[in-house]
């Protein structure tokens, strides 16, 4: 028996925070930020007598997670106090759903390396989200900021149907993929919107399920597969040992690359769950989910499809681009104004890719359009510009969002198109670079290339390098 034989168990409790303009008890601001204590009320403070009232947008927007990723909506569902102490849960209790979730039995399809795979969902509830501790360095101690104290969340719990860090990460792209197309969350990881609880059991196959443990509030996909790889060697190692895995809740922490145990796991039956009795249930009608099913919009897996055939994407381009809304719909605003989808399509994957990955920035952060980005391959299909200084319009894009023609105007960038100008340049670089000339004449080709790169330089990426090279051909074979 080796280290390799046992098989990885994983399943997810992912919380997003619901983009609803209001809390989900009371009528307090969910917006992220603001100065401590100032998007707060009696309820979200839980002054004594202070009663929830629930929010109807947060309703309909957990139906729509539930009937985006093919969940049953329960007609009747209810919701239930969930009994805990902690410092930023100022009423000892947090209102969640117990035994009667708004959705239940789903599933997502997620890309594995063998092809399609199927992930259940065992249920998506509401709740509300507690506040925060804020260390105080100067004073010791930690401060309550209550902002984020009722702000609604959906949970979104797994079945443990995931094998491997890479199925969690794709999982987990693939639900906040949805959840930013049916627009319900903005999913931003590093402000705590999107997080999950990550559950890791080992087992050998021909025995039972392991014991799990879980990794609480996890929002980077990196320290995610870190976590999760560190915490698979971690159980195998103790039980190579001859050890046995205790339930417990850990820690990642990302600086030593550990996780550590922070209490023991609780049960259900820990929590004394028990129905909210300030509330009412909560009864949809076939009406109410009808109406609801009927404003999803096109979800990624479709405008996928439409890409392939419409516009003839690669699989691997498509997949990018879909994947993110934000994208997604950069990608078909620039398409309606330049009417160049390849174009668009590689300007996307390459240079875009790559700023966002160097900035880590999120798609969303994005902040031009798909006008500006449809103007820019304008510019350069119509010969106005090189593509070389597309790029840098594309970086002035990043840095202060304008129209790309007052950008050019603004830099000078216009490209040099001028015959007479053209052969201005080629004539001077040739008289300058005696040697390329011999190389030429002697059959290395290359030489064409280092002279039309030398008045690229010369100009500054703005004469026409079409025009170069036929004008540097001519007079080479002269
Ligand atoms: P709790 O709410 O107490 O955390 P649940 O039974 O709802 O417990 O399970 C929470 C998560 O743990 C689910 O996503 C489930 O898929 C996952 N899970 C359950 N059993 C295992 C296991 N043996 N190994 C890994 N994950 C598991
Ligand atoms: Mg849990
Ligand atoms: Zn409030």
């Amino acid at each position: 028996m080796s280290r390799n034989d046992y098989q990885v168990i994983i399943g997810l409790e992912i919380h997003a925070e619901l983009s609803t303009k209001t809390k989900i008890f009371c009528s307090c601001p969910t917006e992220f930020g603001g100065q401590p204590n100032t998007h707060v009320c009696p309820v979200c403070m839980a002054m004594p007598g202070a009663l929830p009232v629930l929010n109807e947008k947060v309703v309909e927007y957990a139906v729509k997670a539930g009937l985006a990723t093919n969940c049953e909506i329960s007609r009747d569902s209810k919701n239930d106090r969930k009994n805990y102490y902690y410092p930023d849960l100022p009423k000892s209790y947090q209102i969640s759903q117990f035994d009667k979730p708004l959705c239940e039995n789903g599933y997502v399809e997620i890309d594995t390396k063998n092809g399609k795979k199927k992930i259940r969902l065992e249920r998506i509830h509401i709740e509300e989200d507690a506040g925060k501790l804020n260390h105080d360095d100067f004073g010791g101690g930690s401060l309550v900021d209550l902002n984020r104290a009722g702000v609604p969340l959906i949970e979104i719990v797994s079945k443990p149907d995931l094998r491997s860090a890479e199925e969690v990460e794709s999982y987990m792209r693939k639900i906040k993929s949805i959840l930013e197309y049916i627009e319900v969350s903005d999913c931003k990881m590093q402000e705590g919107s999107l997080r999950a609880d990550v559950n890791v059991s080992v087992h050998k196959p021909e025995e039972p399920f392991g014991t799990r443990t879980e990794m609480k509030n996890m929002n980077s996909f990196r320290s995610i597969t870190r976590a999760i790889e560190y915490e698979i060697e971690r159980q195998i190692d103790v039980l190579e040992d001859g050890g046995k895995i205790e339930q417990e809740t850990l820690r990642w922490d990302d600086v030593s690359g550990k996780t550590f145990s922070m209490r023991d796991k609780e049960d259900a039956q820990d929590y004394r769950y028990f129905p909210e009795p300030d509330l009412v249930a909560i009864k949809l009608s076939e009406e109410y989910i009808e109406n609801i099913k009927n404003t999803l919009p096109e979800l990624p897996e479709s405008r996928k499809q439409r890409y392939l055939q419409e516009y003839e994407l690669s699989e691997k381009d498509a997949n990018i681009i879909t994947a993110s809304k934000y994208l997604s719909d950069l990608f078909e605003s620039a398409i309606k104004v330049c009417n160049n989808p390849k174009s668009v399509n590689n300007w996307i994957i390459s240079d875009i890719s790559r700023i966002l990955n160097e900035t880590e920035t999120e798609p969303i952060a994005i902040p031009f359009d798909g006008n500006q980005l449809g103007k820019l391959v304008i510019l350069i299909d119509n010969g106005t510009i090189s593509s070389s200084i597309g790029k840098k319009v594309l970086e002035e894009l990043f840095e202060k969002p304008r129209d790309p023609e007052d950008i050019i105007k603004e830099k000078g960038w216009i490209q040099i198109s001028d015959e007479g100008a053209i052969k201005e340049i080629v004539m001077k670089i040739l008289e300058a670079n005696p040697q390329s000339i011999a190389d030429f004449k002697a059959g290395k080709d290359r030489a064409l290339g280092f002279l039309v790169g030398q008045a690229m330089k010369e100009t500054k990426g703005k004469a026409n390098p079409k025009m170069l090279n036929e004008m540097f051909l001519e007079e080479l074979k002269k």
